[in-house]
């Protein structure tokens, strides 16, 4: 693809809430462009996907310091293109749906700048499919309305005919309606929409702040003051409002709203974030540790330069994986350093993270300890007299070479990596535990645990409603050491059994 000259305009819509509702088109274009301009409802996580040296530009429209103008943002965009650059508008929802669109592409067709739209999701297809909604049903809603609740009050010149909307036989979406929502209660009714009429206001649809307030046309407006209702958040009215629980399979999740604390290194913080949001609750990473490599020591340089003699060699942890291989990068070296031996993984994760090298491990027993590991690997391979060398964190406990000794082998264990102490703003988490805010703490590693009760006091998270919720026995013991209430011991020492025991103890009766 040639690149233009003039640089080029990309208006992306960037899907509502969540940052993995954007289509393939637009994630793909925010990896590639030079220049971003993001609006003040596209989620931020969507610009880590962006390029390291791309320019960032916030450009929220709200009155005040750091905020622009529609001109200002159309000038800004016609810059940036003429100065040769690939520019991504991101806009919240879909870029056409009340999101001026049409002013950005006048400006752009007078400077001669091509463009592209790429539509995205808008969000009152998210706020319905997200609370049980169905926006056309052929049994009550045969069509449906977006309404921009901006024109309601009267300050702007109005295309909106009431006397249509209150008689429209479908579902009425408003969109920019908190503001102005008695207002528009008030033209509904004054134009003969019955007070009983369904009505659901939805805000921070798809996120685990998503709130929903359904009430009747004519007490909707108490009903929200009561609930804080705050934008962004759509007002649907009509039949199809009253929503279907059936339906709801996103508040119904038993994680749905939770605030779940994570306290790994972080890069784990980040994939169990992600899985956290994925069950619909709230993730809070709080780092505890940093991954420091241990691969320039001599021990494993030398294990190194004798690889070939090792029968097997086990890793334990896909950071161990990663460590190796950013060490094998550095050296110029790649998987075939392991070409003469068997490989042993604790854990299929470790196995994935080996097959990204392109290595097939020859044992991953579904085991979730050290100990079990070793068990399986001497009932498996013969290994008296056999070298054996595991490649393991400097904390990891001595279960696995002592079972491996035992079975005749002759181990070397060579640390890979260790995990120094390292803490976020405990200040800010501590006040969150201490207000009720956190539903629950994960503990991963015994070293987690540690690190975490120097930064907060337990007598902290004991007095608070906050849940502690352990990996495995290992943890649970050191936390109990630490004078910590445990409410939980996951069965699978896994982050995924962590969350199955915490939904499960979530779950209603
Ligand atoms: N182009 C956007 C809409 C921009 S107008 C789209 O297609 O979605 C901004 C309005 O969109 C807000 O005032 C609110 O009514 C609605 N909105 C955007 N994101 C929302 C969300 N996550 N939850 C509820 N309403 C949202």
């Amino acid at each position: 693809m040639s690149q233009p000259e003039k640089g080029f305009v990309y208006l992306v819509g960037a899907g509502p809430g969540r940052a993995d509702l954007i289509t393939l088109r637009g994630a793909e274009l925010i990896r590639i462009a030079d220049c971003i301009l993001c609006d003040k409802l596209a989620n931020p996580a969507l610009l880590e996907h962006a390029r390291p040296d791309a320019e960032i530009v916030y450009v929220p429209k709200r009155i005040g310091a750091g905020s622009f103008t529609q001109d200002q943002i159309n000038q800004l965009l016609v810059r940036k293109a003429l100065e040769g650059k690939v520019v991504v508008r991101l806009k919240g929802g879909d870029p056409c749906i009340f999101g001026r669109v049409t002013e950005e592409v006048v400006a752009l067709n007078k400077a001669g700048v091509g463009f592209e739209i790429v539509p995205g999701v808008t969000a009152a297809l998210a706020a319905a499919e997200y609370t049980g909604i169905m926006l056309t049903d052929r049994r009550y809603s045969s069509q449906v309305a977006f309404i921009t609740g901006r024109e309601a009050d009267g300050k702007e010149d109005t295309n909106i005919d009431w006397d249509v909307l209150a008689r429209f036989p479908g579902t009425l979406v408003f969109y920019m309606g908190i503001g102005a929502l008695g207002r528009i209660v008030e033209r509904l009714t004054a134009h003969g929409r019955a007070a009983e009429t369904p009505v659901a206001l939805v805000a921070d649809a798809t996120l685990p702040s998503q709130q929903v307030v359904r009430a009747p046309l004519g007490a909707i407006v108490d009903a929200c003051q009561k609930a804080k209702i705050e934008p962004p958040a759509l007002i649907i009215v009509g039949a199809a409002a009253g929503g279907d629980e059936a339906l709801n399979w996103f508040m119904r999740q038993p994680l749905f709203g939770k605030t779940i604390v994570t306290t790994r290194d972080a890069a784990g913080n980040a994939e169990f974030a992600k899985k956290i949001r994925d069950r619909g609750a709230r993730p809070i990473e709080f780092v505890t540790m940093a991954i420091q490599p241990l691969t320039d020591s001599n021990q494993f340089l030398r294990a190194l330069t004798h690889l070939a003699d090792y029968h097997w060699v086990i890793f334990t942890s896909p950071n161990g994986v990663k460590v190796f291989f950013d060490a094998m990068t550095a050296l110029g070296k790649d998987s075939r350093v392991f070409a003469a031996n068997k490989l042993a993984t604790l854990g299929a994760k470790t196995a994935a993270a080996l097959a990204k090298y392109g290595i097939k491990a020859d044992l991953v027993p579904t085991v979730f300890t050290g100990r079990e590991l070793g068990w399986q690997l001497v009932a498996f391979a013969n290994l008296r007299g056999k070298k054996v060398l595991s490649l393991r964190s400097e904390l990891a406990t001595d279960d696995l070479v002592d079972v491996l000794l035992k079975g005749g082998a002759v181990v070397e264990d060579v640390p890979l990596y260790t995990a120094v102490p390292k803490t976020g703003d405990p200040e800010a988490l501590r006040r969150q535990i201490e207000d009720g805010r956190i539903n629950w703490l994960t503990f991963a590693s015994p070293s987690a645990a540690r690190n975490f009760f120097d930064a907060i006091a337990a007598g902290v998270v004991n007095a608070s409603r906050a849940k502690v919720a352990s990996i495995g026995p290992v943890t649970s013991e050191q936390l109990k050491k630490l004078g910590v209430r445990v409410d939980l011991t996951a069965s699978e020492y896994t982050t995924d059994g962590l969350l199955d025991a915490i939904e499960a103890a979530e779950r209603p009766a």
